[in-house]
């Protein structure tokens, strides 16, 4: 397979933040009225923050670690961005066919190496208005950063019909790979005409009965070696000129989806198709509602590059990944413009004179080897429904039940969160964690059909679930509403 996605940073920016509404100038690119003394005093200083940590990211973090400047990444709901929603990469130059998922954790590990170093934790908000720039993050920590490096990507786009979000994480998703698993012997549909969508049919072909492809137009987009590889899976057809309108489903404990209203835009006629699940391929979003009225960004959001470089309009901001490129979105373009973003900026710190003497007058935030694992104790694990019963009928105390599947990246990026958790909370609450892929009687009777997936339980009744990667602070308002 040849992927030509550029991988994006996987950042699912949740949260509103005020927009400034000011016109952002391209003027102020140059650094003279940056003064370094602004930087003394600050607290938890980072010379390099990399938000997003996927290819572009992990890359600028590479060279950022190995020029000898404090470089932190802020990895996001998913960890790796979207080389890890794929399989098999065959166009990631210097190595041979491999896993999209293996690639992207060699990169973390060899930023990790030159020095970079990890916090589990989103950006919601940036500071332009002074430089050091803050950063504030979704589980409420501030930071300051002396150069930023925007490597967010981009997130799936919603098609905006009805039902779409009614039923997201009851037979809508937009991970194929994560969620497959829910849907053996079911009848699938995947929207889209793009390599994603080929992609996706072929990741459900082995698990559902049948996959159906629903392209608007009467081609595809896909490029022909995807297109041609989706001949060989027997059970996948493609409907041309076949538009979404609306999709249908049953509330209640058995909240499903159920079937799909089509247009065929050839005939003009509208049917209902019954099925079990929606896959959304329909292409991506840049990721920067959080940087309105701070960065310089065009119609569609993404920021708007100054010349050959990876400088944004504000200086000492760059970016790099498909946050700014719209037009080459592959992997290794990804990369190698981390690579520039992280050179530009190490030249930025040069030239207003950041050096060894200056850093250690500063607060640099310090992370310790080993501080960006899990920190506390590992959650109960249980894979059967007899499991569940047991600790259940023991305790009269509120559970918590996090499904994840080990291909799900945002569900590993929760984790160490749901740890943290249950420590916070372990005279009071039972946690425990669930491996979708291992508990198919669990997942049967709780009716899950996307991960992450939170279950909260009380008097051993189910009364709370969540269906989406969640923060630290709403983790602890599920649990809070448990009490
Ligand atoms: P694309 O933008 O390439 O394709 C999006 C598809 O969704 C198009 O077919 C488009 O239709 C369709 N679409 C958009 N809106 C709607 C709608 N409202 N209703 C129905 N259909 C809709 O996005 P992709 O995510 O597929 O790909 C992004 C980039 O990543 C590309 O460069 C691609 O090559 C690359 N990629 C490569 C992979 C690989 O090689 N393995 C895997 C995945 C991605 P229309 O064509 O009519 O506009």
């Amino acid at each position: 397979m040849v992927v030509n996605r550029m991988a994006y940073a996987g950042m699912i920016l949740v949260g509103m933040i005020l927009v400034q509404g000011c016109l952002v100038s391209r003027a102020h690119t140059r650094t003279e009225h940056i003064s370094i003394d602004a930087a003394l005093g600050k607290k938890g200083v980072i010379p390099i923050a990399v938000i997003g940590s996927g290819p572009a990211g992990l890359a600028a973090a590479l060279y950022g670690g190995a020029a000898m400047m404090e470089t932190v990444v802020f990895e996001g709901h998913e960890p790796g961005g979207l080389l890890t929603k794929t399989t098999l990469v065959e166009n990631w130059p210097g190595i041979l066919p491999k896993m999209g998922p293996a690639i992207m954790e060699d990169a973390r590990e060899q930023a990790a190496h030159a020095g970079a170093h990890f916090i589990a934790d989103m950006i919601i908000e940036i500071d332009t208005s002074a430089w050091p720039y803050r950063l504030k993050t979704e589980n409420g920590e501030v930071y300051h950063a002396l150069t930023i490096i925007i490597a967010t990507g981009s997130s799936p786009r919603m098609l905006g019909i009805s039902g779409e979000e009614q039923f997201m994480g009851y037979g809508v998703s937009t991970c194929a790979l994560c969620d497959r698993g829910f849907f053996r012997d079911r009848q699938v549909v995947v929207i889209g005409g793009g390599d994603s969508a080929a992609e996706e049919a072929m990741q459900l072909s082995p698990y559902a009965v049948s996959v159906k492809l629903l392209v608007r137009k009467e081609a595809m987009r896909a490029s022909a070696r995807m297109q041609d590889r989706l001949r060989g899976h027997e059970n996948v057809e493609i409907l041309y000129n076949t538009q979404p309108m609306a999709i249908l489903g049953v509330e209640g404990a058995d909240k499903k989806v159920t079937a799909i209203t089509l247009k065929d835009t050839a005939l003009n006629k509208t049917y209902d198709m019954p099925i079990d699940g929606v896959f959304l391929a329909i292409g991506h979003i840049p990721n920067s509602w959080f940087l309105k009225g701070k960065v310089e960004l065009d119609a569609e959001g993404h920021i708007v590059m100054q010349g050959r470089s990876q400088k944004s309009s504000v200086p000492g901001i760059y970016a790099a990944g498909e946050i700014e490129d719209k037009e080459y979105r592959q992997a290794g373009v990804a990369a190698g413009h981390g690579i520039s973003a992280a050179l530009d900026a190490v030249r930025f710190l040069t030239d207003i004179g950041f050096n060894k003497s200056m850093a250690a007058k500063m607060d640099i935030l310090k992370i310790g080897a080993g501080a960006d694992n899990a920190a506390h104790p590992d959650v109960q694990k249980i894979s059967s429904l007899a499991e569940f019963e047991a600790i259940s009928q023991g305790s009269d105390k509120p559970i918590l039940v996090d499904f994840y599947t080990q291909t799900c990246p945002s569900c590993m990026a929760m984790l160490p969160l749901i740890a943290q958790l249950a420590a916070e909370y372990k005279d009071r609450v039972i946690v425990l964690k669930v491996d979708a892929d291992e508990a198919a009687d669990l997942v049967g009777l709780y009716h899950v059909l996307r991960v992450p997936c939170l279950l909260g339980f009380k008097d051993g009744q189910l009364c709370a679930r969540y269906n989406k990667p969640m923060s630290l602070p709403e983790l602890q308002e599920f649990v809070q509403n448990l009490l």
